[in-house]
């Protein structure tokens, strides 16, 4: 007899579940598409994704997904044939990338791996050999969705500056941003972008783009520049132009409550609230490794992400934990895609998420590895527990 009804629980990397707040914002009705409460809304989104990325630089707000958001950064500032190097750790910058190749690009990858983050001493290493900066942008994920691996942004500008080499750095936040720290400005990203249904807990259907003064003056020139994603229409001030064409009201009332939520609980603290429950997560998963069956992607514990882990697990089996988990429990699981295609299930642990459903999403699945059979060290979510008990504390009050 299955137990897996109650209330279902996405513990997939995108979408992610998506708070009742968010839900009761978007049932309401279209409003004509230059009311006053329609235009506050889009100046007060744009004004919170500075916030959000932490840069006082531009910000486009379009009606698509990430991929989207992929494309309105690249088709802004390159122009056709120019070099583009993207420093793979996993799946996303490759796609990225392969995007910037479709549009006519002349796409490099430095490889890295997948089961590590980008060295940065790699991309200074190939930054130094093109002496007649031929490569005009360098695209990074700050987390990538699909090996888990977290990137140091810091630590690649440091080396794009060794190196002097004055190319665009491009970062996606898709499975990163209100995740863990990101400061766009203070760290040197000349463009990023991110999307709604991740770590912004909103429908899927929202992407962002940031983008400093480098990145505008390379607009000018860009000439893969196209009309729905242009910066330098949606840079005027007049409310249509925003959206070249009608707003996506719903998701932006949506995103609106999202916001809410984020800025209620503070930027830091949310932060905070994911390094926590990807520690208990890991915490779990070590204990189960002692079986030798099941693993972490990611080798070195500092490169593991605040918003997703991949687990590696012998024997194609990772699909089986992913049926039981659901069919049992009602928590759905990521599978592993690209490399770890079949080899990996993915715990997410972001967005609308607390202790109770990360808890719940590791007893799933420490349940499924028990009914399965499958060799695991005991007492994983106990770790997890124990993890949770000494690190999290009751929230600090608001003052007065
Ligand atoms: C999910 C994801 C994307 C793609 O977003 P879509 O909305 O599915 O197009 C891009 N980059 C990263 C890091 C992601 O996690």
């Amino acid at each position: 007899m299955s137990v897996a009804n109650g209330r279902a629980l996405l513990a997939t990397p995108g979408p992610t579940n998506l708070p009742d707040r968010v839900l009761q914002a978007m049932m309401r009705p279209a409003e004509e598409l230059q009311t006053k409460v329609i235009v506050d809304l889009t100046f007060s989104i744009l004004s919170d994704l500075q916030k959000l990325f932490r840069t006082s630089g531009q910000t486009f707000l379009y009606a698509a997904n990430g991929h989207g958001a992929w494309e309105a950064a690249l088709t802004n500032v390159l122009s056709r044939g120019d070099k583009v190097l993207v420093l793979a750790s996993g799946r996303f910058a490759r796609g990225w990338g392969e995007m910037a190749g479709f549009m006519g690009a002349d796409v490099e990858v430095i490889a890295g791996s997948w089961r590590a983050a980008v060295d940065p001493a790699a991309v200074e290493a190939r930054l130094r050999l093109d002496a007649d900066h031929s490569i005009k942008a360098i695209l990074m994920v700050q987390i990538d969705t699909a090996s888990g691996a977290v990137n140091d942004v810091r630590a690649v500008r440091r080396a794009i500056d060794a190196a002097g080499h004055p190319a665009l750095f491009m970062i996606d936040g898709v499975a990163s941003l209100a995740c863990m720290p990101f400061e766009m400005d203070a760290w040197g990203v000349d463009v990023a972008m991110s999307a709604s249904q991740k770590g912004l807990m909103s429908s899927p259907g929202l992407g962002f783009v940031a983008a400093n003064d480098k990145a505008m003056q390379a607009h000018q020139t860009a000439n893969m520049r196209t009309a729905y994603w242009d910066w330098t229409s949606r840079s005027s001030p007049l409310h249509y132009m925003k959206h070249c064409g009608t707003p996506p009201e719903h998701l932006m009332f949506g995103l609106r409550a999202a916001l809410d939520m984020i800025f209620e609980e503070g930027l830091e603290a949310v932060w905070h609230r994911h390094a926590l429950l990807a520690g208990a997560t890991h915490a779990a998963i070590a204990r189960w490794a002692e079986g030798q069956v099941v693993s972490f992607n990611i080798e070195d514990g500092k490169e593991r992400a605040a918003s997703v882990t991949p687990v590696l697990v012998a024997d194609n089996q990772a699909e089986a934990i992913g049926n039981f988990t659901k069919g049992v429990c009602g928590v759905t699981l990521g599978l592993g895609i690209g490399d770890l295609s079949g080899k990996a299930f993915r715990i997410a642990h972001m967005g609308h998420s607390n202790a109770a459903m990360v808890l719940g999403t590791l007893s799933a699945v420490e349940m499924a590895l028990q009914s399965l059979g499958i060799p695991h060290g005991a007492g994983g979510t106990s770790a997890a527990i124990a993890y949770l008990g000494q690190h999290a504390t009751m929230p600090v009050q608001a003052s007065a």
